[in-house]
């Protein structure tokens, strides 16, 4: 089994027993965002799935993803105000976001758990969680101004 495969096996196990109906749509929906490591949004995944599924609406993606996001399988991705993207990697991890063409990538690095020790102390916060972004030009951006 590849990893996806994996994960994806771990994400229905993860709806049954949350008691959530798996309906091809939905199931396709996690597909997508299991298999496609693009952090998507909604409508980029209503676009993939529009000729398999020609009566689904972006609401309805809108709806699986909420499902996804109340049961913690994915984790939505604000930058700003361009529309949400969807995450199904819910491990620790870090994204760099390409300049150009808005790619985002994950990277991992050990949490950096001083600033949020430090942020305590100097502003006397609770701190519940950080978030770094780093920012850039994808590799297939740099090739493309090359030409
Ligand atoms: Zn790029
Ligand atoms: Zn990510």
């Amino acid at each position: 089994m590849t990893v996806s495969e994996e994960r994806m096996q771990e994400a229905l196990a993860t709806l049954k027993s949350s008691g959530v109906r798996i309906t091809p749509q939905r199931h396709a929906v996690l597909e997508y965002l299991m298999h496609s490591m693009n952090h998507p949004t909604a409508d980029e995944i209503y676009k993939a799935l529009e000729d398999k599924f020609p009566n689904m609406s972006v609401a309805t993606i809108y709806n699986n993803l909420r499902v996804f996001l109340d049961i913690g399988l994915v984790r939505e991705l604000t930058y700003g105000d361009s529309s949400s993207r969807f995450d199904c990697n819910t491990s620790d991890h870090y994204h760099i976001i390409c300049n150009s063409c808005g790619k985002i990538v994950d990277f991992h690095y050990p949490a950096l758990d001083e600033v949020e020790q430090l942020a305590e102390q100097v502003t006397g916060f609770n701190v519940s969680h950080h978030r770094m972004e780093v920012y850039g030009t994808c590799e297939n951006c740099q090739n493309n101004q090359r030409h």
